[in-house]
């Protein structure tokens, strides 16, 4: 008699929450290790892009950073991305509920990795919300690129003496 793995007719469902670094590299080991098995992973983030937030601080100052596009980074590993906020988590029912600009739907899984990382409030600080910018995604940088590195660099510093030019600020 031959030995056959029996898969279930109904694959098991894997759902990741957030495409950070925690849930993207868990979702890329993931699939290579359950590749010939009858699993299904879905990764679940807010925006299209990965958000490489160990870079936000250059896109702060001013330099450009390449966009990578999550459902590039999955081609050929079989993941299946949904692109929608995480707005409940529904445990006794193994449900989460995405909602997107389309619609909204509740997705059933067997395992939940939950991997929406953090974020800072800065409001929660005496003046924090009139001083303070945080880096936490693309859009933020974006506003803080054009009020709080242009005004702290002073006009003299923008051009290096030593004709580099470079003027890092995001140091
Ligand atoms: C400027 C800067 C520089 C840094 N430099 C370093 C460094 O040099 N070394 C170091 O070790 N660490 C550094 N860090 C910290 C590091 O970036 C974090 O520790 C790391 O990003 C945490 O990874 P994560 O996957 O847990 O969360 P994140 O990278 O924050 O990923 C969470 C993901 O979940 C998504 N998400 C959140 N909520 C929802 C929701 N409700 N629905 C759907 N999606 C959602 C987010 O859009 C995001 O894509 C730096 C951070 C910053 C801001």
């Amino acid at each position: 008699m031959q030995n056959q793995t029996i898969s279930p007719a109904t694959p098991t469902q894997i759902v990741v929450l957030g495409a950070g670094y925690a849930g993207l590299y868990a979702t890329l080991r993931l699939a290579r290790r359950t590749r010939r098995q009858s699993v299904q992973i879905t990764l679940v983030n807010a925006s299209p892009t990965f958000v490489e937030r160990t870079r936000l601080h250059q896109q702060a100052s001013g330099q450009a950073i390449p966009p990578l596009r999550i459902s590039d980074l999955l081609k050929g590993t079989g993941v299946h991305f949904v692109q929608g906020r995480v707005t409940v988590l529904h445990p006794s029912h193994q449900q989460v509920t995405i909602e997107n600009a389309a619609s909204g739907h509740t997705r059933h899984y067997d395992y939940l990795i939950y991997a929406l990382g953090s974020y800072t409030t800065a409001a929660a600080l005496p003046g924090g919300a009139e001083h303070a910018c945080t880096l936490e995604d693309h859009a933020q940088c974006a506003g803080a690129a054009g009020t709080t590195f242009a005004w702290c660099t002073p006009p003299s510093d923008r051009r290096r003496s030593d004709g580099s030019g470079s003027g890092d600020r995001s140091g």
